[in-house]
């Protein structure tokens, strides 16, 4: 086993060996490209010396190879007394990491060599700078000591020679300054700084393997559902320095605007100083533009290169460089970070310059960054006043009175005002607040608190961990920087951003809904170009996806605005929605009914009322599928809250005027209490104790179909049955519904082929898939409620109570009412897919959860062989997209 690789012999498709960097340096090297001589040590020795607390034998031997090879090559020994070769030690994991060990420059510098580097360079500034740097970094990351300590010491040393810069420090300041950190060294750590460069080496290259298990690296791990058994790999890489004079310098930067995909000269450079300062922001930077006039033909050079790694690796490309004395050094390169909108116009300005086509251009975007570019958001021309930042949790542009109670969040709301809800943290109590208000502000927690949880599962706009603001709930104020918001005043806050602003910020919607709304077209400006971007990557997903995608919709507005998102069907229309309203009183009739003759009337009067609602949706859906769901919810939803029926009740008796309906209002109140509405009467259930509501349903569905028909219309119903756990209840119910629709199609003269189908939602539907398609038409997943009953929780009890503990605990990396637990749900998902076509092999096949709009969930559904997917209309789009990728 190899444990070593030079920079010569590998490449960017090694990654899972050599790590991101890793890989690329070794890439640009065989480009080339002008990359300081080095290696790499696998992430296999990583995972060696993890497993036996030691780096393996052979490694040390191997290292030591290497070395000797990079020390012929660059004709000095690495910290040779006279003219010491030197090294920075990088980390480099497949995936970068918070709380993974930084980089260490300047390595093989000693009391000793720092004077041969000083006599080398001819620059004894420059020698002393380096020594310090290597103490510094050395110091906090390898021994662990704290890095404010020598921060202090070297403003103290500024502050004492009355400079504000560190370039402004003399060879003999920091002389004084390596003396005072050696110190600090020896005192925090117990130990001398050593001065073996070997020593300092090897050390340094364990402290990478060893930060590979810090509590943060694998805390995010777990979340990120990264192996945590991958290893880091090593690179160490012979120094070029930039810290040399007016003609050395280091800079970043990228081969296009990362911003907008513009090609040009995007970066920033920064004389005379080594890579950490740029982006430690120590002095300020100037444009890489003026690079050109600093060192032209370096300048050229970088052009250059930025365009072969960018044709190379045909994406935009972000680059660390560092020039020594007019001579140019590439330090890094990877497949660079974007905005949403970036994303689009890069990938398609790629396939323009022909460097990749619609295939991979699909790859280059994702439904995530599709659904940021839908909110609305706000107008960047507005004049603001920022306020602070806190992470962006759930995304959104919301404005409201500020609140610091749910209790005001609720009244405040329902007298008609908009409410920012602001808590130090949320916590259960906090819910109705929540959903009472616009949007949701905290001072603390991250993206796992239960503010932003909550809040994402509420598709509400929520920022979090804004630290700068104070919130003092008890006088209902915050005061961020000498500014005090109080109760009432106006705040604006980005969950797309994290940004928070004081006052109102004018909202714009965005282009891009704008554009699927049909209300604006590809044009010239800058939104413009974003639009036509979508445009086209939206066409090459609809021309290669197999799953179709439709809404869940329940009257003519949704269909309507769905059917301009690109949905080809409604998978579900809720038809509990059409009994609430002033339809509720016929419900409570029907409910109340004691005699067939009372719930007959009842039935008859929702009879006309539904099939108009039914006329109006097949005509908006003409010619598309349209899956109607019957009446789905327990009926307890229906009538009056128990606790104000019951007081309500009791004061009426207490003055001996309680009347008659209140009364018997009250008793079925009471008969239809359940300890678990989920798990009690509904779905099915429902349509099998209550005579006649089914086949009213039915009838209201099947009438309206032939109305449809008989004007000419093409309606395509679909009758789906809620809740089914075992065949015999479908057979009961198809039995009826066949019977019905008969009548009604003799009755008009119409053919009306309507199908029957099921939800999938309960486990044993799943285990018995076979069996129901016997009796069923088409399966539609109901993973919502599979979720809640296959992992045995209730959505709204765990979202708002221990959700937020086991996403910390990284028990899941995302809610499995977010993206679909594969494992689990998946598999049982996976197999009656197989168990229903097996029995019927036309079985249609769709899932109509808020999964359906979920891009990972979306790939999954694909995969096992939906047919389609149903989502809410404003999440179509994303569904299209992602329905394309995963088949491209
Ligand atoms: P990070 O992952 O934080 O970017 P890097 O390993 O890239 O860490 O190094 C941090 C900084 O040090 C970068 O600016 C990089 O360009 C610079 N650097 C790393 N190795 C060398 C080297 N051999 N010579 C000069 N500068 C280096
Ligand atoms: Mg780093
Ligand atoms: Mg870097």
């Amino acid at each position: 086993q190899k444990f070593v690789y030079d920079f010569t012999e590998g490449n960017k498709d090694l990654k899972d060996l050599l790590g991101g960097k890793g890989a690329n340096l070794a890439e640009m090297t065989n480009l080339g490209l002008p990359v300081p001589p080095g290696f790499t040590i696998t992430t296999e020795a990583c995972k060696v010396y993890l497993e036996s607390g030691d780096a393996p034998t052979a490694l040390r031997d191997e290292v030591s190879a290497h070395l000797k090879a990079l020390e012929e090559r660059m004709g000095k020994q690495l910290g040779q007394a006279d003219d010491p070769l030197l090294v920075s030690v990088r980390s480099g994991a497949k995936f970068s990491m918070p709380g993974m060990m930084d980089t260490v420059l300047n390595i093989g510098l000693s009391d000793a060599s720092v004077a041969g580097l000083a006599t080398q360079s001819g620059d004894e500034r420059f020698a002393w700078d380096s020594y310090r740097r290597l103490i510094q970094m050395f110091g906090k990351t390898v021994l662990g000591v704290d890095g404010e300590l020598f921060e202090e010491a070297l403003e103290a040393a500024k502050h004492a020679k009355k400079v504000t810069v560190d370039t402004d420090l003399a060879a003999a300041d920091l002389k004084k300054l390596v003396k005072q950190f050696k110190k600090i060294v020896e005192s925090e750590a117990g130990r001398e700084f050593p001065q073996d460069a070997r020593e300092q080496m090897d050390l340094a290259i364990n402290a990478v393997f060893d930060s590979w298990n810090t509590d943060r690296a694998k805390l995010y791990r777990r979340q990120e559902r990264i192996p945590g058994d991958l290893g880091t790999a090593v690179n160490v890489c012979s120094m070029v320095f930039g810290n040399l004079g007016p003609d050395s310098g280091t800079g970043v930067a990228f081969t296009r605007d990362p911003a907008s995909g513009h090609q040009g000269v995007y970066g920033d450079y920064l004389q005379n100083a080594q890579g950490e300062d740029v982006v430690a922001g120590i002095r300020n930077t100037v444009p890489l533009a003026d690079l050109e006039s600093i060192d032209k033909k370096s300048y050229d050079q970088l052009m250059q290169i930025m365009e072969t790694l960018e044709n190379h690796y045909k994406d935009l490309c972000d680059i660390e460089f560092t020039i020594e004395r007019g001579q140019l050094w590439m330090l890094q390169t990877r497949v660079g970070k974007r905005t949403a909108g970036a994303a689009f116009r890069i990938a398609t300005q790629l396939v323009d310059q022909g460097l990749i086509d619609e295939a991979e251009a699909l790859q280059r975007v994702n439904g995530a960054q599709l659904a940021q570019l839908m909110f609305p958001r706000f107008d960047i021309e507005a004049k603001t006043e920022l306020l602070g930042r806190g992470i962006a949790a759930s995304p959104g542009a919301a404005v409201g009175k500020a609140v610091f109670d749910s209790y005001t969040a609720i009244k405040w709301s329902r007298s008609g005002e908009k409410v920012i809800l602001i808590r130090r943290e949320t916590n259960p109590d906090d819910l109705e607040g929540m959903i009472a208000a616009e949007g949701i502000l905290t001072s603390r927690g991250g993206k796992t608190s239960h503010a932003a949880v909550v809040a994402r599962g509420m598709g509400k706009t929520c920022v979090c961990g804004a630290e700068d603001l104070e919130v003092d709930t008890k006088r209902r104020r915050m005061t961020v920087g000498g500014i005090v918001i109080e109760e009432g005043d106006l705040v604006s806050i980005d969950g797309s951003t994290g940004k928070v602003y004081r006052g109102e910020v004018p909202v714009v919607p965005s282009p891009v809904v704008e554009y699927f709304e049909g209300r604006m077209h590809a044009g010239a400006d800058d939104a413009d170009e974003l639009v036509a971007a979508v445009h086209r990557i939206m066409a090459y997903a609809d021309r290669v996806r197999r799953l179709r995608v439709r809404a869940n919709a329940d009257n003519a507005e949704d269909a309507l605005r769905a059917r301009r998102f690109g949905a080809q069907g409604i998978g579900l229309c809720r038809t509990e929605h059409m009994f609430l309203g002033e339809r509720r009183e016929m419900v409570e009739k029907l409910i109340l009914a004691d005699t067939d003759e009372e719930r007959e009337t009842a039935l008859a009067a929702l009879l006309p009322l539904q099939k108009a609602d039914f006329i109006e949706l097949f005509e908006s859906m003409d010619g598309l599928p349209v899956t109607v769901r019957l009446l789905d919810p327990p009926l307890h939803e229906f009538l009056p809250d128990i606790t104000e029926l019951s007081v309500r009740v009791a004061l009426a008796e207490s003055r001996k005027d309680a009347n008659e309906n209140d009364l018997r209002l009250l008793q079925a109140v009471h008969k239809l209490h359940e300890q678990n509405p989920m798990l009690g009467l509904r779905g099915v259930r429902l349509g099998l104790v209550i005579p006649g509501l089914f086949a009213m349903q039915v009838r209201a569905i099947a009438e309206a179909a032939a109305h449809r028909k008989n004007a000419k219309g093409d309606p395509r119903a679909e009758i789906m049955i809620p809740l089914v756990g075992t065949v015999q209840e479908l057979e009961i119910v198809r039995e009826e519904a066949d019977r019905v629709i008969e009548e009604v199609q003799a009755a008009t003269g119409t053919d009306l082929k309507l199908t029957i189908g099921t939800m999938i939602e309960l486990p044993r539907a799943a285990l018995t898939a076979g069996q129901i398609a016997e009796a069923a038409q088409f399966f539609s997943f109901g993973t919502n409620d599979l979720t809640q009953t296959v992992w045995g929780f209730s959505r709204d009890d765990v979202e708002a109570s221990f959700f937020t503990a086991y996403l910390e605990k990284g028990i899941f990396g995302v809610s499995p009412f977010e993206t679909i637990d594969k494992d689990g749900v998946g598999s049982l998902v996976r197999s009656a897919v197989e168990a229903g076509r097996a029995t019927r092999p036309d079985l249609k096949l769709g899932v109509c959860g808020e999964h359906g709009g979920d891009p990972e969930s979306v790939h999954f559904f694909h995969e096992v062989g939906l047919d389609y997917v149903s989502c809410s209309p404003f999440r179509i789009p994303v569904a299209r997209l992602e329905a394309g990728r995963a088949a491209a």
